[in-house]
């Protein structure tokens, strides 16, 4: 699949400094463990999601 925007916070995908889009294993991981069920994350929104679920490990 192919997008311009990220589908979970919209952010541009082309272009300079644009985010990248994570790879299905990693949409997998944080889906499961935040009980979502978006199509993609990229790097820009992504990292709070990890650091959540890192947080929620540590516990
Ligand atoms: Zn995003």
């Amino acid at each position: 699949m192919n997008y311009d925007r990220c589908p979970n916070c919209n952010k541009s995908l082309n272009g300079f400094l644009s985010a990248n889009l994570l790879l299905q294993s990693k949409v997998d991981f944080i889906n499961k463990h935040l009980n979502e069920n978006k199509d993609a994350y990229c790097t820009s929104c992504s990292k709070p999601l990890l650091n959540k679920i890192a947080q929620h490990f540590n516990k």
